[in-house]
Protein backbone atom coordinates (compact mmCIF):
# COMPACT_ATOMS: atom_id res chain seq x y z
CA UNK A 1 0.00 0.00 0.00
CA UNK A 2 1.42 3.97 -0.95
CA UNK A 3 2.31 6.23 2.32
CA UNK A 4 -0.64 8.12 1.80
CA UNK A 5 -2.88 5.07 1.34
CA UNK A 6 -1.52 4.23 4.41
CA UNK A 7 -2.18 7.70 5.70
CA UNK A 8 -5.85 7.56 4.74
CA UNK A 9 -6.52 4.66 6.29
CA UNK A 10 -5.21 5.27 9.63
CA UNK A 11 -6.53 8.93 9.86
CA UNK A 12 -10.14 7.26 9.34
CA UNK A 13 -9.59 4.41 11.71
CA UNK A 14 -8.47 6.86 14.16
CA UNK A 15 -11.92 8.87 13.39
CA UNK A 16 -13.44 6.00 13.83
CA UNK A 17 -12.23 5.21 17.08
CA UNK A 18 -12.76 8.98 18.57
CA UNK A 19 -15.96 8.72 17.60
CA UNK A 20 -17.08 5.00 19.56
CA UNK A 21 -15.18 6.76 22.61
CA UNK A 22 -17.78 9.63 22.76
CA UNK A 23 -20.44 6.92 21.45
CA UNK A 24 -21.01 8.90 19.02
CA UNK A 25 -21.53 6.71 15.02
CA UNK A 26 -18.22 6.96 12.94
CA UNK A 27 -20.38 7.62 9.53
CA UNK A 28 -21.43 10.65 11.44
CA UNK A 29 -18.35 12.27 10.85
CA UNK A 30 -17.03 13.54 7.38
CA UNK A 31 -13.22 14.17 6.59
CA UNK A 32 -11.83 17.25 3.85
CA UNK A 33 -8.71 16.33 3.15
CA UNK A 34 -7.17 19.65 3.10
CA UNK A 35 -4.96 20.15 -0.18
CA UNK A 36 -3.07 23.85 0.09
CA UNK A 37 0.28 23.97 -1.06
CA UNK A 38 0.37 20.19 -2.66
CA UNK A 39 0.01 19.96 -6.24
CA UNK A 40 -2.82 18.42 -8.38
CA UNK A 41 -0.41 15.46 -8.99
CA UNK A 42 -0.50 14.92 -5.24
CA UNK A 43 -4.85 15.31 -5.11
CA UNK A 44 -4.62 12.93 -8.03
CA UNK A 45 -3.26 9.75 -6.06
CA UNK A 46 -5.29 11.21 -3.03
CA UNK A 47 -8.26 10.99 -5.66
CA UNK A 48 -7.98 6.56 -5.29
CA UNK A 49 -8.95 6.98 -1.60
CA UNK A 50 -11.07 10.17 -1.12
CA UNK A 51 -13.50 12.50 -3.19
CA UNK A 52 -13.44 15.20 -0.51
CA UNK A 53 -10.55 17.94 -0.26
CA UNK A 54 -10.30 21.55 1.13
CA UNK A 55 -8.39 24.79 -0.16
CA UNK A 56 -7.64 28.12 1.46
CA UNK A 57 -6.83 30.17 -1.32
CA UNK A 58 -8.58 31.30 -4.60
CA UNK A 59 -5.75 31.33 -7.15
CA UNK A 60 -4.29 27.99 -6.20
CA UNK A 61 -7.22 26.57 -5.41
CA UNK A 62 -8.51 27.71 -9.45
CA UNK A 63 -5.78 26.42 -10.72
CA UNK A 64 -5.45 22.79 -9.03
CA UNK A 65 -9.14 22.08 -9.17
CA UNK A 66 -9.15 21.98 -13.46
CA UNK A 67 -6.59 19.61 -13.27
CA UNK A 68 -7.70 17.09 -10.87
CA UNK A 69 -10.71 14.41 -11.62
CA UNK A 70 -14.41 15.91 -12.08
CA UNK A 71 -15.60 13.78 -9.67
CA UNK A 72 -13.70 15.13 -6.25
CA UNK A 73 -15.71 17.41 -4.28
CA UNK A 74 -13.98 20.67 -3.09
CA UNK A 75 -14.71 22.89 0.18
CA UNK A 76 -13.50 26.20 0.39
CA UNK A 77 -11.64 26.90 4.08
CA UNK A 78 -9.19 30.09 3.74
CA UNK A 79 -10.24 33.61 4.19
CA UNK A 80 -12.58 34.59 1.04
CA UNK A 81 -12.68 38.02 0.23
CA UNK A 82 -15.82 39.65 -1.35
CA UNK A 83 -14.61 40.23 -4.76
CA UNK A 84 -13.40 36.56 -4.96
CA UNK A 85 -16.92 35.29 -4.27
CA UNK A 86 -17.95 34.96 -7.57
CA UNK A 87 -15.61 32.89 -9.10
CA UNK A 88 -15.76 30.88 -5.92
CA UNK A 89 -19.06 29.37 -5.91
CA UNK A 90 -19.23 27.42 -8.77
CA UNK A 91 -16.16 25.50 -7.85
CA UNK A 92 -17.27 24.27 -3.94
CA UNK A 93 -19.82 22.09 -2.73
CA UNK A 94 -19.40 24.09 0.54
CA UNK A 95 -17.28 27.21 2.02
CA UNK A 96 -16.25 26.69 5.99
CA UNK A 97 -14.86 30.10 6.51
CA UNK A 98 -17.84 32.53 6.36
CA UNK A 99 -16.42 35.41 9.06
CA UNK A 100 -18.32 37.97 8.80
CA UNK A 101 -21.83 39.21 8.40
CA UNK A 102 -20.76 41.45 5.25
CA UNK A 103 -19.42 38.35 3.72
CA UNK A 104 -22.60 36.47 4.45
CA UNK A 105 -24.27 39.30 2.85
CA UNK A 106 -22.20 39.21 -0.36
CA UNK A 107 -22.23 35.44 -0.88
CA UNK A 108 -26.10 35.92 -0.50
CA UNK A 109 -26.61 38.34 -3.17
CA UNK A 110 -24.19 36.98 -5.83
CA UNK A 111 -25.83 33.67 -5.17
CA UNK A 112 -28.94 35.24 -5.96
CA UNK A 113 -27.86 36.74 -9.26
CA UNK A 114 -26.42 33.21 -9.84
CA UNK A 115 -29.09 31.08 -9.53
CA UNK A 116 -27.19 28.93 -6.81
CA UNK A 117 -27.62 27.98 -3.19
CA UNK A 118 -24.41 27.68 -1.28
CA UNK A 119 -23.77 25.72 1.65
CA UNK A 120 -21.81 27.38 4.62
CA UNK A 121 -20.79 27.25 7.91
CA UNK A 122 -19.83 30.54 10.09
CA UNK A 123 -16.33 30.64 11.45
CA UNK A 124 -16.67 31.95 14.97
CA UNK A 125 -13.64 33.23 16.87
CA UNK A 126 -14.69 31.19 20.31
CA UNK A 127 -11.24 32.09 21.91
CA UNK A 128 -11.48 35.59 21.56
CA UNK A 129 -8.16 35.67 20.00
CA UNK A 130 -7.27 39.55 18.49
CA UNK A 131 -5.55 38.40 14.84
CA UNK A 132 -8.69 35.56 14.18
CA UNK A 133 -10.91 36.02 11.75
CA UNK A 134 -14.41 34.96 12.79
CA UNK A 135 -17.70 36.00 14.43
CA UNK A 136 -17.11 36.42 17.94
CA UNK A 137 -20.04 34.17 19.47
CA UNK A 138 -21.67 37.59 21.04
CA UNK A 139 -21.59 39.28 17.21
CA UNK A 140 -23.02 36.08 16.08
CA UNK A 141 -25.98 35.88 18.80
CA UNK A 142 -26.78 39.42 17.64
CA UNK A 143 -27.12 38.90 13.82
CA UNK A 144 -28.35 35.16 13.83
CA UNK A 145 -31.59 36.31 12.83
CA UNK A 146 -30.97 38.34 10.17
CA UNK A 147 -27.85 35.86 8.63
CA UNK A 148 -31.00 33.12 8.45
CA UNK A 149 -32.99 35.44 6.44
CA UNK A 150 -30.31 36.03 3.96
CA UNK A 151 -32.09 34.95 0.90
CA UNK A 152 -29.87 31.49 -1.27
CA UNK A 153 -28.02 30.19 1.70
CA UNK A 154 -27.96 26.84 3.75
CA UNK A 155 -26.18 27.79 6.69
CA UNK A 156 -25.02 23.78 7.37
CA UNK A 157 -23.43 24.92 10.89
CA UNK A 158 -19.93 26.25 12.63
CA UNK A 159 -16.56 26.26 12.19
CA UNK A 160 -13.61 26.95 14.47
CA UNK A 161 -9.79 27.09 14.94
CA UNK A 162 -8.85 26.66 17.84
CA UNK A 163 -5.56 28.88 19.46
CA UNK A 164 -2.36 27.13 18.89
CA UNK A 165 -1.46 25.10 21.11
CA UNK A 166 1.60 22.01 21.89
CA UNK A 167 -1.12 20.09 23.71
CA UNK A 168 -4.15 18.86 21.78
CA UNK A 169 -6.01 18.80 25.14
CA UNK A 170 -6.11 22.39 25.01
CA UNK A 171 -8.54 23.09 22.13
CA UNK A 172 -11.41 20.68 24.02
CA UNK A 173 -12.56 24.05 26.10
CA UNK A 174 -12.64 25.81 22.94
CA UNK A 175 -14.81 23.15 20.93
CA UNK A 176 -17.21 22.29 23.72
CA UNK A 177 -17.81 26.33 23.80
CA UNK A 178 -18.72 26.17 19.83
CA UNK A 179 -20.74 22.96 20.50
CA UNK A 180 -22.86 24.79 22.98
CA UNK A 181 -23.24 28.08 20.62
CA UNK A 182 -24.54 25.86 17.95
CA UNK A 183 -26.96 23.97 20.16
CA UNK A 184 -27.63 27.56 21.50
CA UNK A 185 -28.39 29.10 18.21
CA UNK A 186 -30.11 25.99 16.86
CA UNK A 187 -32.63 26.13 19.70
CA UNK A 188 -33.36 29.77 19.08
CA UNK A 189 -34.34 29.16 15.48
CA UNK A 190 -36.33 25.97 16.30
CA UNK A 191 -33.86 23.98 13.66
CA UNK A 192 -32.11 20.27 13.99
CA UNK A 193 -28.26 20.27 15.52
CA UNK A 194 -25.89 22.22 13.51
CA UNK A 195 -23.25 20.89 11.93
CA UNK A 196 -19.93 21.27 13.20
CA UNK A 197 -16.35 22.10 11.53
CA UNK A 198 -13.93 21.28 13.84
CA UNK A 199 -10.29 20.02 14.20
CA UNK A 200 -7.32 19.77 12.51
CA UNK A 201 -4.11 17.22 12.31
CA UNK A 202 -3.25 18.03 15.72
CA UNK A 203 -6.69 18.06 17.39
CA UNK A 204 -8.92 15.97 15.52
CA UNK A 205 -9.74 13.02 18.09
CA UNK A 206 -10.44 15.86 20.61
CA UNK A 207 -12.75 17.47 18.24
CA UNK A 208 -14.83 14.50 17.06
CA UNK A 209 -15.19 13.76 21.36
CA UNK A 210 -16.36 17.13 21.46
CA UNK A 211 -19.01 16.51 18.60
CA UNK A 212 -17.08 17.83 15.42
CA UNK A 213 -18.96 16.47 12.44
CA UNK A 214 -16.86 17.33 9.53
CA UNK A 215 -12.63 17.49 10.11
CA UNK A 216 -10.46 19.17 8.04
CA UNK A 217 -7.14 17.46 7.79
CA UNK A 218 -3.96 18.30 6.13
CA UNK A 219 -0.19 17.59 6.96
CA UNK A 220 -1.71 13.83 8.69
CA UNK A 221 -2.42 12.80 5.40
CA UNK A 222 -0.05 14.40 2.94
CA UNK A 223 2.88 15.31 5.33
CA UNK A 224 4.28 19.11 6.62
CA UNK A 225 3.73 21.78 4.09
CA UNK A 226 7.12 23.73 3.35
CA UNK A 227 5.80 26.59 5.86
CA UNK A 228 5.77 24.41 8.37
CA UNK A 229 9.33 23.04 7.60
CA UNK A 230 10.47 26.31 7.63
CA UNK A 231 9.02 27.46 11.09
CA UNK A 232 10.26 24.60 12.48
CA UNK A 233 13.87 24.96 11.20
CA UNK A 234 13.63 28.28 12.61
CA UNK A 235 12.67 27.16 15.80
CA UNK A 236 15.46 24.70 15.93
C1 LIG B 1 -4.47 24.35 6.72
C2 LIG B 1 -5.80 24.25 7.37
C3 LIG B 1 -6.24 23.02 7.93
C4 LIG B 1 -5.40 21.77 7.97
O1 LIG B 1 -4.36 21.90 8.90
P1 LIG B 1 -3.47 20.65 9.35
O2 LIG B 1 -2.96 21.03 10.67
O3 LIG B 1 -2.39 20.49 8.32
O4 LIG B 1 -4.35 19.47 9.39
C5 LIG B 1 -7.50 22.99 8.49
N1 LIG B 1 -8.30 24.08 8.51
C6 LIG B 1 -7.92 25.26 7.99
C7 LIG B 1 -8.85 26.42 8.04
C8 LIG B 1 -6.65 25.38 7.41
O5 LIG B 1 -6.28 26.56 6.90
Amino acid sequence: MSRLAENFQQIRSRMAEAARRAGRDPSAVELVAVSKTFPAEVVREAAAEHDLFGESRVQEALAKIPECPSRLRWHFIGHLQSNKVRKVLPHFEAIHSVDSLELARDISRVAQEEGCRPSLYLQVNVSGEGRKFGFSPEALRACWEEVLELERLSILGLMTIPPLAREPEAARPHFAALRELADELAAHAGLPALGLSMGMSGDFEIAIEEGSTIVRVGSALFGARRSQLTRRAAAE
